[in-house]
């Protein structure tokens, strides 16, 4: 279940921009802490119902109103406000506790949960949750004196008093542990999210953002990877013909959609083994493993042809008609810069002789 929530947070969160990730952790926590704060006060309103002790009972009553104010800022996306209410109030009511009933039965404790919740979140700034955290400390020294001079001003039964003892103790114990483990688990999502923009980012680096083709920076490590095989290879340059025409007749973004095309009719009409990637603005480069020269030139002629006869179809300028030019040539994987010069070469021959023919 965990690893099927932590895809979902992933997924959504490489969505968005960065400062998504500390309001997810914002998100996470304060609705749990607004769960089970409510749950606490609920479970506290009736006990002091049935031990009708008033004071506590109204004073359960305010903190879950409280809550309800929390409730609708969270939904309002307003965590770091929400969080702060949440911190303010548990910090009220465990001060307004000790101090009427001292602080044998630990109320104290849950300023513990409040410094664990501002040490281990991101609710304000470091300063103003360092502050927070310095007053709770006076707060608990300030009641500890108080409740070494001074008797109660309301006596709970020995046996009652027993009891939130208890109670107190295991709301402390399950909330550090609950808020821990968000936390890891805020953290087991980012860490997936950091490793998913990585991979992201080097597919950017390495791929060209108009047609989704290879890039020249890809090159390098896709030569790396035909080393030590023994393959027979051709490299072709193929070269868009009067693409300025194009350009200048119809404009730029008509330019746009017919490389487009180009990248999606050589991936279709290419196998799968052959590398395509945009070496210029309007040239591609194709690495063809297995296969001889005059195969090569043979594949790149019969592709020639098929574009030359194939109608275009753009979204606002009709259909247009499209030709290239191409070189090729071996391919030593040892000297990769001269298989490529060569190809450009015959590229620049076959553009010199007419245009719209293959060169090897
Ligand atoms: P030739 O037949 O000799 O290759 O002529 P050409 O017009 O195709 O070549 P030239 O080098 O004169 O012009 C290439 C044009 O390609 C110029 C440039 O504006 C255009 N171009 C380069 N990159 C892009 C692009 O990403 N989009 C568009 N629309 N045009 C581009
Ligand atoms: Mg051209
Ligand atoms: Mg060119």
């Amino acid at each position: 279940m965990f690893r099927k929530l932590r895809t979902h947070f992933i997924a959504n969160l490489l969505k968005h921009p960065f400062q998504q990730e500390d309001e997810l952790s914002l998100c996470l926590i304060s609705y749990a802490s607004l769960i089970f704060c409510t749950l606490i006060h609920i479970f506290f309103l009736i006990c002091y119902l049935v031990q009708d002790i008033q004071f506590f009972v109204f004073l359960n009553c305010g903190s879950l109103l409280v809550y309800m104010a929390v409730f609708l800022l969270l939904r309002g996306k307003k965590y770091k406000l929400g969080g702060f209410l949440i911190s303010i109030e548990v910090i009220t009511y465990a001060s307004i506790g000790a101090y009427m009933c001292g602080i044998s039965s630990y109320t104290v404790g849950y300023f513990l949960l409040i410094i664990v919740l501002l040490t281990l979140f991101p609710y304000g700034t470091a300063k103003i949750r360092r502050i927070m955290i310095l007053i709770i400390f006076g707060l608990i020294a300030l009641l500890g004196l108080r409740a070494a001079h001074t008797s109660p001003l309301i006596g709970f039964s020995e046996s009652f008093n027993h009891f939130m003892t208890m109670v107190n103790i295991y709301i402390m114990l399950i909330g550090t542990i609950l808020e821990i483990s968000i936390n890891t688990f805020v953290q087991f999502i980012l860490s997936g999210v950091k490793e998913g923009r990585l991979v992201k980012l080097a597919s950017q680096i390495y791929t060209d953002p108009l047609t989704g083709l290879y890039n020249r920076r890809y090159t390098d490590i896709y030569f790396n990877t035909l080393k030590n095989q023994d393959l027979h290879i051709c490299v072709a340059i193929l070269d868009i013909d009067d693409f300025k025409r194009i350009n200048d007749t119809y404009g730029h973004p008509c330019g746009d959609e017919v490389l487009v095309f180009l990248s999606n009719f050589l991936q279709s009409n290419l196998r799968k083994t052959d590398r395509i990637f945009r070496w210029g603005g309007e040239e591609f480069l194709i690495i063809m493993e297995n296969v001889s020269l005059y195969n090569a030139q043979t594949v790149m002629d019969k592709l020639r042809s098929k574009l030359a006869e194939t109608e275009i179809k753009t979204k606002q300028n009709g259909t247009l008609g499209l030709t290239v030019t191409v070189g090729v040539a071996p391919f030593d994987i040892t000297n990769p810069e001269a298989g490529i010069e060569a190809s450009d070469k015959n590229l620049y021959i076959g553009k010199r002789s007419g245009k719209n023919q293959v060169v090897i």
